[in-house]
């Protein structure tokens, strides 16, 4: 017999990225992952090229730097941080530590597709508890709870819906919860959300033992290459997440790019700026246009098409202008498209695109 990979590995499909060529064009607008327009700080691109003269050092495995950034910026307790390489590998992290063949993990429909791999990975099962609107019900997750949960995804704002809950219902759900459940805040999308009754969920991290906040790099910090994400959460969670990660898991670009990024406060008002502006005026568009644009907190907007032919359709009408989106069939949404907000040049492009789809 060969060898036989562990619990359900050969079910994982693995995951694909947002595509960026198109057959026939030099230069594409890639509006298929949700990347930053204005690419990154130019502290950030300097400090990575200074780190080019200590590439034979091995990285500091603590992140020390990173993590005081990280504190002294939102104010925490540095210890109870932990660096991942993306948010991707936090969330493994999280796997490896607290979730094992059996156990069930709940996430809202459509949850990012990073938890069912997980789950699957663990030998586990992710249960997908009902939305409304394309809007998390947290109802419907406490309904989901088993004796078997170990721990609740929520990404808030979604990707791909572009939806998110409010802070009272985040604590609303934590209430419910029994305090064996990890609730898993992940807060890719925070920096981009101007509503005042939305919260990442810091202050719920800092108080209870069974809460732990997710955050990336890679979207509003445009640093999407060079993986690096954080968390923060109770210390039995964090210290048992330290345990199984690699111990070099940051390499030494990444931590310099990093505490960079984080200080230049101009670049990430910059990037909020250009994205609530342009948020508006293309959900705007794409409705006054004849489409259905789902409300979006976040830097990318899904659209609602009244079948799989004409949302396919029209991804291949935004290609014949250059202009890459993502379909999005892998999270049962095949009826839609999510595009990332662009450059003012793709935005431009995107509405003649869409005024001129019949
Ligand atoms: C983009 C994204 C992340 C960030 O992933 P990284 O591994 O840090 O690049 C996390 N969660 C959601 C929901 C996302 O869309």
């Amino acid at each position: 017999m060969r060898p036989q990979p562990i619990n359900n590995i050969m079910d994982i499909v693995p995951y694909k990225g947002g595509e960026s060529k198109i057959a026939g064009f030099d230069k594409v607008h890639k509006l298929s992952s949700n990347e930053n327009p204005l690419e990154c700080s130019p502290l950030a691109r300097q400090a990575f090229i200074e780190e080019a003269q200590n590439l034979h050092a091995y990285p500091d495995g603590a992140h020390v730097k990173l993590r005081e950034a990280i504190a002294t910026r939102y104010g925490l307790d540095v210890n109870r941080i932990i660096c991942g390489n993306g948010s991707d590998e936090l969330f493994q992290l999280l796997g490896r530590s607290f979730i094992a063949p059996g156990d069930e993990i709940i996430q809202s429909e459509y949850g990012f597709l990073a938890y069912g791999l997980l789950a699957q990975q663990q030998g586990a099962k992710c249960i997908s508890a009902k939305t409304k609107d394309y809007v998390t019900q947290v109802d419907a997750i406490i309904a989901a709870i088993t004796p078997k949960t170990k721990a609740i995804f929520l990404d808030n704002p979604s990707n791909p819906t572009g939806t998110y809950i409010s802070f009272d219902e985040v604590k609303r759900l934590h209430a419910a919860i029994p305090s064996n459940i990890i609730l898993v805040l992940d807060a890719a999308y925070a920096e981009y959300v101007n509503n005042n009754d939305y919260s990442a969920g810091l202050e719920l991290a800092g108080e209870f033992e069974n809460v732990i906040m997710t955050r990336t790099f890679s979207k509003i910090h445009g640093l999407a290459a060079l993986r690096i994400g954080w968390a923060y959460g109770a210390r039995n969670i964090i210290d048992a997440m330290n345990r199984v990660r690699d111990p070099f898991n940051l390499n030494s670009a990444a931590i310099a790019a990093g505490v960079a990024a984080l200080n230049d406060y101009e670049f990430v008002a910059a990037s909020n700026a250009h994205n609530s502006k342009w948020l508006e005026i293309l959900s705007a568009e794409f409705n006054d246009n004849g489409f259905k644009a789902i409300p979006s907190v976040t830097n990318f907007i899904m659209v609602e098409f009244d079948s799989e032919n004409t949302a396919n359709r029209f991804d291949e009408h935004l290609k014949s202008y250059g202009i890459i989106a993502r379909k999005i069939g892998s999270y049962k949404l095949s009826q839609n498209i999510r595009i990332s907000i662009g450059t003012d040049e793709a935005n431009q492009l995107l509405i003649k695109a869409m005024k001129e789809f019949k």
